[in-house]
């Protein structure tokens, strides 16, 4: 029932949302634009942003931990970022042709991520699509391996063991290849080996079991899409020797890792070198980008033409223009000292909110991001994931939201995020939230 008087209070909250998504069913395919941005209770349909604030079409204004999935580390509406994109509208947003910005881009993330060479794009999805093409076109193999639950985009090759429930999953240290949804070609799911996270047996078994036919693997070196999954020590570092020893690559989609959890990304963090590294997210500033960095072996295939790498937008300049701003002006040193102090401050004080109160859970995080895990036992995996109750999440997202934080909607799985332009008050307030939903449950 408490959680029956928080989705009430939601729903008065948000009349003017629930008209228009009524009034727009006719034009816009399901109301939205994206089907994840109607989790329930209900869409929120967005007014403007500002700062670290958003507010929506009934006028109520949120602190922003939401991030738009992850984007806004550089909050909404920075002014580095309005100056940058705003002087490139006025010098023309889009010739198909490159732009001196994109040079200014490649170099400031080779010196960050350490890899040399890079190209551009929309999305993640073109991204982590990128990166398995590289990987077969590299090694004329077609088979590629990726861990369960993980989510990589919405392209074939990996729309594959993202699933609401493992009931037809096979068992956990072996999971089968269940695709996602109905337009991915069974054939090519079955090209897609799943194996869970930080299980280094499961990927030399699949490597022996498909002699000569593995490509690479593509994963998340820190988990970001089942809460917050750090990998077990020298997983990543062993995996990388151990995909090479058998001609294998290895991705990093750093999609959400990339520019939130240190400069350089998770591979800086953890200090693993891959292959390749996919980029989006934060680094568009706001504005749709991507990116894949690689190896000059992998991405000499694309200087030689043997790979076409390409779109329409590619190094779009309005983005590039965003994307430099980013990385030279917004997120610099300071701006990861920030996000730190921050950090301390939402883990420090959830852990004692759940503490004082006798409620389970714990806290993980990482530079920008974080997440509290209603949970007594640490999530290692998908299964674990599954096998955690997700009522603590969905009422924490309500009490969050009726309390004026805006957290990334479907409670259970998304962390918050935060921004250069949130202050101590911002993050003070989450953890009002959470000691009223304590209190309450307690
Ligand atoms: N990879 C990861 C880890 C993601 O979290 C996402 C998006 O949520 C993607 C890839 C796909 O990115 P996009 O939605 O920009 O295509």
């Amino acid at each position: 029932s408490m959680i029956a008087d928080q989705e009430a209070a939601f729903l008065a909250r948000t009349g003017e949302s629930r008209r228009i998504r009524r009034d727009c069913a006719d034009v816009l395919a399901g109301g939205v634009a994206s089907n994840w941005q109607d989790a329930p209770p209900g869409a929120v349909w967005i007014s403007h942003g500002s700062g670290s604030r958003i507010v929506d079409v009934d006028g109520t204004s949120y602190v922003d931990l939401h991030g738009g999935f992850g984007v806004g580390l550089v909050g909404h509406a920075h002014p580095a970022i309005v100056a940058a994109v705003g002087e490139r509208v006025r010098r023309g947003t889009h010739f198909a042709q490159p732009t001196e910005d994109a040079v200014v881009v490649a170099r400031a993330l080779a010196r960050r991520f350490g890899l040399p060479m890079w190209r551009f794009g929309n999305s993640g999805t073109e991204a982590t699509m990128d990166a398995v093409h590289l990987m077969r076109v590299a090694t004329g193999r077609m088979k590629i391996i990726k861990v369960e639950g993980s989510y990589h985009g919405h392209h074939d090759s990996v729309e594959v063991s993202v699933y609401p429930s493992a009931e037809d999953a096979g068992p956990a240290f072996r999971p089968r290849s269940v695709r996602q949804g109905l337009a991915v070609p069974p054939d090519l799911a079955r090209l897609t080996i799943v194996v869970p996270f930080g299980d280094l047996e499961a990927v030399e078994r699949a490597l022996i079991e498909n002699p000569g036919e593995i490509a690479g693997m593509i994963v998340e070196p820190i988990m970001m899409n089942i809460g917050l999954i750090p990998p077990p020590d020298g997983y990543l570092g062993t995996l990388k020797a151990l995909l090479n020893r058998h001609g294998a690559y290895l991705a990093f989609d750093e999609v959400k890792t990339g520019l939130a959890v240190a400069p350089g990304g998770a591979s800086e963090l953890l200090g693993v070198a891959p292959d390749l590294i996919c980029l989006a997210k934060a680094l568009g500033g706001g504005l749709p980008c991507g990116a894949i960095g690689g190896t000059p072996e992998l991405m000499g295939l694309i200087a030689e033409g043997v790979y076409e790498q390409v779109g329409t937008f590619n190094g779009n300049p309005l983005t590039m223009a965003a994307a430099r701003t980013v990385l030279l002006d917004v997120l610099n040193d300071g701006a990861y000292r920030h996000f730190e102090r921050l950090r301390a401050i939402m883990s420090e004080g959830a852990v004692a909110v759940l503490r004082a109160h006798g409620l389970a859970g714990y806290v993980q995080s990482f530079g920008a991001k974080g997440a509290v895990i209603f949970h007594d036992r640490l999530l290692r995996n998908y299964r674990d994931f599954l096998d955690y109750p997700d009522q603590w999440g969905q009422a924490h997202w309500l009490y969050q939201h009726n309390g004026g934080v805006f957290l990334p909607p479907w409670g259970k799985c998304e962390q918050w995020t935060v921004s250069v332009q949130h202050g101590e008050d911002d993050v003070r307030r989450f953890l009002v939230n959470l000691e009223r939903m304590a209190r309450d449950y307690a």
